[in-house]
């Protein structure tokens, strides 16, 4: 894969980005944080201290929220709501969620970390169905 080749959108495709550079780790984190801020089990970000965002449209339609007295920051499409990348302040540390990239991600999860925070329903999530499509 060509690094300078990885894209991402948002949903409503009005922020476009490129990426340059690789990926350093690729964490998976329960902490309660994330699960807020995504709504979901985890989050699934990608960091880098070297990799750099080309924002290529949208500018005017990121917002960031940094939970006040925290080091936790997330960036935002302010029309439909999906998860940006972020240069965490202060961090010197690129964070990518790997669910905004539209390119293929040639890094396997590094961990799950924060485990110790997860969901109440966040155990043995291998051994539930799984279906290719939606419920019928
Ligand atoms: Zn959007
Ligand atoms: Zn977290």
């Amino acid at each position: 894969m060509n690094d300078d080749l990885t894209t991402g959108q948002c949903l409503c495709e009005a922020v476009k980005f490129r990426k340059s550079g690789t990926f350093e780790a690729f964490f998976l984190c329960h902490c309660s944080r994330c699960r807020k801020d995504t709504g979901t089990a985890h989050a699934a970000n990608l960091f880098s201290s070297k990799a750099t965002i080309t924002w290529l449209s949208g500018t005017d339609r990121i917002r960031t929220f940094t939970l006040p007295g925290s080091r936790h920051a997330k960036s935002f499409c302010s029309t439909c709501g999906s998860a940006l990348p972020i240069a965490l302040p202060g961090a010197d540390v690129l964070v990518v969620p790997a669910g905004c990239l539209d390119s293929p991600i040639d890094l396997r999860p590094t961990a799950h970390i924060c485990v110790a925070d997860r969901a109440t329903w966040d155990n043995d999530l291998d051994a539930i169905a799984k279906m290719d499509g939606l419920p019928g």
